[in-house]
């Protein structure tokens, strides 16, 4: 049997080279299935017909059935139009066009019934429509929508070409002709009844031409349910994959060295989600496999501390550890933090940046080697290549996103066998969607602060009030406080950015003079090491003010700062707002996030803002930003260079259903790892044809 799904589209009825290319350019449309697959946006009931006496102003698209009892064409030049008149029984109402007038009068009849479709206006005491939808209603019954009216998106382009919604379902139609029992099911016949799921013959039918409301949903239903159970059959085999293929360490005991630590310079008690996560690691690298999991915890939950704790059972192990952080102030203060933590304990812990000096660095390579050195922290200098270990047994990732998967495969083979790999962020992500983009990690989450924190306060201001948010800033640097503000950087518009912050720059120093006060710029067109010293005057308290672009956004810790000015707070994303605001309330001191705005703001605007001001909760906040933009404006999912190709399910409004196909999935590959009985061949069948198609879903590791 030919492959008639993948025939080009040139081939189908209706198209023709000149459509295909429009297709192709305008909607990605290159073959029979990509059609099959371009499904409606909306679906409009045409069920119910008005009657014209009936009709008020303002009514949403109407259908109205009647007759044309006569026509004019009235004006010149550019107002010609041509007005057919058209009763019911009931009245009459005007129906008007501007556009291909002698074209549309040959087309329609006078005493033939239509159903006419569209928008009514009222103008002058009578109803008309301009450029209605006209349809032979003899025809319309017989066509296989009589009701549910599916709409499809179309461009300017294509609409130029007539090819506008409705010539689109034409097309459908035919490609459904062609198709007839030809449409193969793609999932095996006991799934279809254990989960009572419509055939996908059915339902690729009914989303298209819907004969009930109900066939709707469950067609809709069944092919979500296909395309999400797919993408997490295609994950959980790689992930079982990876877990039987590639050994671990074992990391069998808890030594002196974790226990030390634990017993004289572990300062505070462990939050009981601290504790969850740790024994969900010790598990890991206990077992055998190698562990490769995301720990997401908000800013502030005790990261830090849990991946330390997690390096000295390796340490007890006999192997050493690393961490890498995106930026050398980030690796400097880790170096800070764990030195502290450390402190007296027989443990060795080096930095290693792009600044480390060649004498340290030649000896850092050689503790290294030998093995004298247990924990090295640092950046990028990490993977190069003339750094090697003697037995490096865990990796230490923060901020997950700023590194590149290559990066990270290179970290792997400074072994002959891969460390554990714990990655690190702060930036939450959704369990549903963790569970799709970084299906192949095994995510553990800290959803509690150390206790004793208090929330911080977020105020949204409008610029006109910026001198109250001044006057606000004074009071906090005569307590002793230390104050962000953050201008938004956005790539395309960059010089008017830099223009922004040269101009608040200007007048915080003007409302802020030396020597009272002192402030300190960073942005991103400065060099490393001139931000480095910017940064660094702040860290110490030297200045009060930092004005900074995002640069500043990721894990920089000033206790001592307590406020977050953002400037132009409308033009951030609410994932980037949230890593900004946690910049602050790292301290014991009440902190303050305050939201400059201008006065206009859009509705999404304002519901970013209004969350804001609400809670602190960052996985709330994640939700509320997936449901706002969708997956593919993420933090995270872009950086992970993952494509979204989904055509109906939703990732963010979908979270139960991928849930379920997930345990779905779970549960046939616990009884059928590869896929190989008789009753699955299909799903082996489908998963290859997914792989081909290289939507790659685990994209970490
Ligand atoms: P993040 O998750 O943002 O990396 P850190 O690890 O930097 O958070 O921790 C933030 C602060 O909280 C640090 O000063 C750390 O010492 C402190 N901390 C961590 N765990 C606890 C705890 N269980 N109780 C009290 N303070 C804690
Ligand atoms: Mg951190």
């Amino acid at each position: 049997m030919p492959d008639y799904l993948n025939q080009e589209i040139k081939f189908l009825t209706g198209v023709g080279p000149k459509r295909a290319e429009l297709l192709n350019k305008e909607l990605g449309i290159y073959t029979f299935e990509d059609l099959l697959y371009y499904f409606p946006y909306k679906y409009i009931d045409r069920s119910k017909f008005y009657m014209i006496k009936e009709l008020s102003p303002n009514l949403p698209f109407i259908q109205i059935k009647g007759k044309i009892t006569g026509f004019e064409m009235l004006g010149g030049g550019n107002k010609k139009r041509l007005v057919a008149f058209f009763s019911d029984g009931t009245g009459t109402i005007e129906l008007l066009w501007f556009k291909g007038l002698s074209y549309i009068q040959k087309s329609l009849l006078l005493n033939t019934e239509y159903i006419v479709f569209g928008r009514p206006g009222y103008f002058s005491v009578k109803y008309n429509i301009i450029h209605p939808e006209v349809e032979n209603a003899l025809k319309t019954q017989n066509s296989i929508s009589a009701k549910l009216q599916a709409h499809y998106n179309t461009t300017e382009k294509l609409k130029k070409s007539f090819l506008h919604s409705k010539a689109v379902s034409k097309l459908v139609n035919n490609l459904l002709i062609v198709l007839k029992g030809k449409i193969n099911e793609t999932l095996p016949d006991y799934l279809i009844q254990k989960y009572k799921l419509l055939s996908l013959k059915d339902s690729l039918f009914n989303i298209h031409f819907p004969q009930s409301p109900d066939l709707l949903k469950k067609a809709i239903y069944r092919l979500k349910f296909d395309e999400l159970f797919y993408i997490q059959l295609n994950i959980l085999q790689k992930r079982s994959y990876r877990i039987h293929k590639s050994k671990g360490f074992i990391f069998s005991k808890v030594g002196n060295k974790l226990n030390s630590f634990y017993e004289k310079n572990l300062p505070f008690e462990l939050t009981n989600a601290q504790k969850k996560v740790l024994k969900e690691i010790r598990k890991d690298i206990g077992s055998g496999k190698q562990m490769n999991r995301l720990l997401q915890g908000d800013v502030g939950s005790g990261k830090t501390l849990v991946a330390l704790m997690s390096m000295l059972i390796a340490l007890d192990n006999g192997f050493q550890a690393c961490i890498m952080a995106p930026t050398e102030i980030l690796a400097n203060q880790h170096f800070v933090t764990l030195k502290e933590f450390l402190d007296g304990l027989p443990i060795t812990v080096e930095l290693l940046t792009g600044s480390t000096k060649k004498k340290s660095r030649q000896d850092i390579h050689a503790n290294l080697i030998s093995g004298d050195l247990h924990i090295l922290i640092g950046t990028h200098a990490l993977i190069e290549d003339t750094v090697q270990f003697k037995n490096l047994g865990l990796v230490v990732i923060d901020e997950q996103h700023r590194f590149g998967v290559a990066q990270r495969a290179k970290l792997w083979k400074k072994n002959i066998q891969p460390p554990h790999i714990l990655v690190m962020t702060a930036t939450p992500i959704p369990r549903t969607l963790a569970m799709t983009i970084y299906g192949d990690l095994d995510v553990s989450v800290i959803d509690e602060l150390p206790p004793g924190r208090k929330p911080i306060q977020t105020i949204h201001l409008y610029d006109s009030k910026r001198l109250r948010m001044f006057g606000f800033i004074k009071q906090q640097i005569e307590q002793g406080r230390q104050i962000y503000i953050v201008y938004p950087l956005i790539k395309e518009s960059e010089k008017m950015d830099y223009k922004d912050l040269e101009d608040g720059y200007e007048s915080i120093s003007r409302a802020f003079p030396p020597p009272k006060y002192s402030v300190s710029v960073v942005h991103g067109q400065m060099k490393s090491e001139e931000k480095d010293a910017a940064m660094n005057l702040f860290v110490k308290g030297t200045t009060h003010i930092m004005v900074a672009t995002t640069v500043i956004e990721v894990g920089v810790n000033v206790p001592n700062a307590s406020v977050m000015v953002i400037e132009s707070a409308e033009r951030f994303g609410l994932s980037q707002l949230h890593q900004l605001r946690g910049r602050v309330g790292r301290g014991a001191d009440q902190s303050y996030c305050v939201l400059m705005t201008s006065y206009k703001l859009s509705h999404e605007a304002r519901k970013r803002i209004d969350i804001m001001t609400k809670t602190n909760d960052g996985f709330e906040i994640a939700e509320a930003d997936l449901k706002l933009r969708g997956p593919g404006d993420m933090e995270g999912t872009q950086q992970s260079g993952l494509a979204f190709d989904l055509k109906i399910a939703n990732l963010g409004q979908d979270g139960q259903l991928i849930q379920y196909v997930r345990d779905i999935a779970e549960e046939i590959l616990d009884t059928d790892p590869i896929l190989e009985k008789e009753e699955n061949y299909l799903l082996n069948k489908q998963l290859k044809k997914i792989s081909n198609k290289k939507i790659d879903f685990s994209v970490i590791s």
